[in-house]
């Protein structure tokens, strides 16, 4: 600073800010920030959801007040190592009032401010209560058996793998439900969203096997874009992983489910076989893995076990397995053309 500097303002004398002004004038003329002191933001009446930046969560009190602080705060472009807290004073259901410090550096000198602002909530009916209340659904489930009707047991291990998956993911509000019920040979649901419908028959053919088909039907158009609804048939196995089934007059396991049908075991020796769906509908499921029970091993030789029989507790000789560890302390079995049959384990055929 030369010679003969004085604020450009009052006149005083040095130390200067950049624009000559002394300490005083330049706090007179500059602010750290500002926020008005009326906020106001929207909720959902009915599932109390919150609309966060074009979208509807749901947020707690103090993520709430941040963020709109957060959205309505400005701060000048001169600002340095800005720091900013608040507390929540509640008003009633619909206001509250938020107390804010700032505090920060503006050409080295440091600046505290405080603002008191009001938020305000109104009522809007997010988009999905809106459907909800409509009765709208884009896709139809349909829960179905290949061969036979699904038993009810069947329908509820089937349908709680939807809760699953809704508790699994991050919440969509379009993945709700608008009705469902028992129909002849199986369940019938209407869902929000094809996503919703999709997600889940992933799913569903991941861990039932089974095929999945699908349906587009045009129920209308929306500004001249066609409105297509999801009609989606899924078709659960009448067999699961690990039951015992006749196919083509022998024996076989459930191994595991690829897209085009499961993969076999034979139980009497070592064989695997790749079978379509198709042609699995003519086996029949000889003992369910329910129905089968691991046993403790009584007694063995080289060629079978006694073990007591888990129905009727009289001691029983069981022929061994084609792969048997001579180590093993149980054996699986299960009730099989009239006597018990022991079954090879899958974890066996890695040793
Ligand atoms: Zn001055
Ligand atoms: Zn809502």
């Amino acid at each position: 600073m030369s010679d003969g500097a004085f604020c450009i303002t009052c006149g005083s004398e040095p130390p200067l800010t950049s624009d000559r002004m002394c300490e005083e004038c330049f706090r007179k003329r500059n602010i750290l920030s500002k926020i008005s002191d009326r906020l106001q933001q929207y909720r959902c009446p009915k599932c109390d959801q919150h609309e966060v930046r074009g979208r509807w969560s749901e947020i707690t009190k103090e993520n709430l007040a941040d963020l709109r602080i957060r959205e309505n705060i400005e701060y000048s472009d001169k600002s340095k190592n800005v720091n900013l807290g608040f507390a929540i004073e509640e008003i009633d259901d619909r206001s509250m009032r938020l107390h804010i410090d700032v505090s920060g550096e503006i050409e080295g000198y440091k600046f505290l401010e405080n603002h008191i602002t009001l938020m305000q909530t109104s009522n809007a009916v997010c988009p999905a209560c809106t459907r909800k209340a409509g009765s709208y659904f884009e896709s139809i489930v349909q829960l179905r058996s290949a061969g036979r009707k699904l038993t009810s047991d069947e329908v509820k291990v089937v349908r709680n793998t939807l809760d699953e998956m809704l508790g699994d993911m991050e919440a969509d509000p379009m993945f709700f439900i608008t009705s469902e019920g028992p129909v002849t040979g199986g369940w019938d649901m209407q869902l929000g969203s094809k996503a919703m419908a999709r997600s889940w028959g992933k799913r569903l053919v991941q861990k039932f096997g089974g095929t999945i088909k699908e349906t587009s039907t045009v129920v209308g158009s929306n500004d001249g874009i066609e409105v297509t609804r999801l009609t989606m048939s899924y078709r659960k196995p009448a067999y699961s992983i690990g039951d015992i089934v006749k196919f083509k007059k022998n024996l076989w396991l459930i191994d595991r489910w690829q897209k085009d049908g499961p993969i076999l075991r034979r139980i009497k020796y070592f064989e695997r076989t790749g079978v379509s769906w198709r042609d699995m509908e003519k086996s029949v499921v000889i003992c369910a893995v329910k129905n089968q029970f691991l046993v403790e091993i009584l007694n063995r030789d080289s060629s079978a076990v006694e073990i007591m029989d888990p129905i009727d507790f009289s001691i029983v000789t069981v022929g061994l397995p084609y792969h048997d560890d001579p180590n093993s302390k149980t054996i699986l079995i299960g009730f099989i053309e009239e006597k018990w049959l022991a079954i090879p384990q899958t974890n066996m055929e890695n040793k």
